[in-house]
């Protein structure tokens, strides 16, 4: 029967301490009563003595041990005082070199008297080489602890290193962010000058292409005016050849001025400012096309195809980009040919956000322009033909450009030669 399982029927030579007493690896015994009766023993008691556990239990103590009546006293002595103690004596076989050593204490019943007393018993000379391997685990572990301690500040002392190294680090990339800033500030402020600087002497620049442009109209003038004079006088006072030269030099006048008109429309357009506001599209090119002879139904076929929606735009920029447009395209027919002109609306949306946009287009069925010309002719002074075939300046698309540019438009034409072109002006809806 397992002893744990004994409280069903108790067995009185069994005693508390019993199953601890079985499970220690140091030679223990349990004794009752004034007789010393063995109670309980381990293996390594039985192992101790020689004998085995049958051998011993229910036998007298002092029969057990080798040795004088001194251990009994103090095994009494436990009893009656019920406080632990301990005892040397010389071992009866061996009385010159060996002893036992004896460890007692009281188990004491539920009244707190010693009813039991466990003794743990070993050989003195055992005792020797545990000492010696105490001690020897003693000075390991000190040596241990000596180098975890050793090993702990050299850990902490490269810890505080890290530390120190990383503040150094992040200071330094704060002086670097401080510079950086510093620098982007003063960058940005150099910008600024220079942008302020710039936009001054793009302001002069246009001024005085403007004064330029308009001071140069009173001499050419002068010149078409008295040369047209000359012209004008009888043929017998002007040599056919001189007359034909004046002529020419009538012409040449002509030119220049509508060249200086160009340009002076340009400056103005750069110039102007651009305050948008609702312009009635099909109004303006009907108005247009009562106005420039050059667009008169007698000399072109312009179609407007009702109604023409209504855009947000600056009047004169708009006016100016369609007078240039129409212009173009009654002027680029091929020879003997009379123009055909479309005009319509579209509305738009470029993306979700910007819904609202118009398309204007002007398409014709002249002559025509090469794909890998239709980004260049919005360039200025960028012509595909001489002026003795078509007349102009090179000026009047790049007018158109830069008028519906700020007027936060695009501008653009699907043409090809020989097959009419198709310009295009895009426009917030009004
Ligand atoms: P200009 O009309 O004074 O020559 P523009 O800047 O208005 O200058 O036009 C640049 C060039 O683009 C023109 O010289 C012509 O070669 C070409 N172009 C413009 N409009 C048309 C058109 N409707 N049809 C054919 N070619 C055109």
């Amino acid at each position: 029967m397992d002893p744990l399982d004994s409280a069903a029927t108790p067995d009185p030579s069994y005693g508390r301490l019993a199953p601890v007493i079985e499970r220690s690896p140091l030679p223990m015994v349990e004794v009752q009563g004034p007789g010393h009766i063995i109670r309980t023993v381990n293996p390594a008691f039985c192992a101790l003595l020689g004998r085995a556990e049958h051998d011993l239990l229910g036998r007298p103590f002092e029969g057990i041990v080798s040795g004088g009546r001194k251990c009994i006293e103090v095994l009494d002595r436990v009893y009656e005082t019920g406080e632990g103690d301990t005892h040397a004596e010389p071992d009866g076989a061996h009385p010159t070199s060996a002893y036992w050593l004896f460890a007692m204490w009281p188990a004491l019943n539920e009244q707190a008297e010693p009813e039991r007393v466990v003794i743990q018993m070993s050989r003195a000379s055992e005792l020797r080489p545990d000492l010696v391997a105490l001690n020897e685990a003693l000075l390991v572990g000190g040596l241990r602890q000596h180098e975890l301690r050793e090993a702990a500040e050299k850990a902490n002392i490269e810890l505080q290193a890290e530390i120190a190294a990383r503040a150094r680090a992040e200071q330094a990339l704060q002086a670097a962010h401080e510079q950086l800033q510093g620098n982007a500030a003063k960058l940005e402020q150099k910008v600024a000058e220079r942008t302020a600087q710039l936009v001054a002497s793009m302001a002069d620049l246009e001024a005085f292409a403007y004064s330029l442009a308009h001071d140069l109209r009173a001499p050419v003038r002068a010149i078409h005016g008295f040369t047209g004079l000359v012209l004008e006088m009888p043929p017998d006072q002007v040599a056919p050849a001189a007359a034909e030269h004046l002529q020419r030099v009538v012409t040449a006048a002509i030119r220049m001025d509508s060249l200086i008109q160009d340009v002076l429309a340009l400056t103005r357009v750069i110039r102007q400012p651009a305050i948008p506001a609702r312009v009635d599209v099909g109004e303006m090119v009907c108005a247009l096309v009562r106005e420039r002879p050059e667009l008169a139904p007698s000399r072109a076929e312009i179609h407007i195809e009702e109604p023409l929606l209504p855009v947000a735009a600056n009047g004169a920029l708009l006016s100016q980009c369609l007078t240039n447009l129409l212009g173009n395209a009654v002027k680029f027919v091929a020879p003997g040919a009379s123009p055909r002109i479309r005009v319509r609306t579209e509305a738009f949306g470029r993306d979700a956000a910007a819904p609202g946009w118009v398309r204007i287009w002007i398409e014709d069925e002249g002559i025509g322009i090469p794909p890998e010309a239709h980004e260049r002719i919005f360039e200025i002074f960028q012509r595909l033909h001489s002026s003795n075939k078509y007349e102009g300046s090179g000026i009047g698309l790049a007018i158109v450009r830069k008028a519906v540019e700020r007027m936060g438009g695009r501008v653009g034409v699907e043409s090809a030669l020989g097959k009419g072109s198709r310009f295009w002006l895009e426009l917030p809806a009004a």
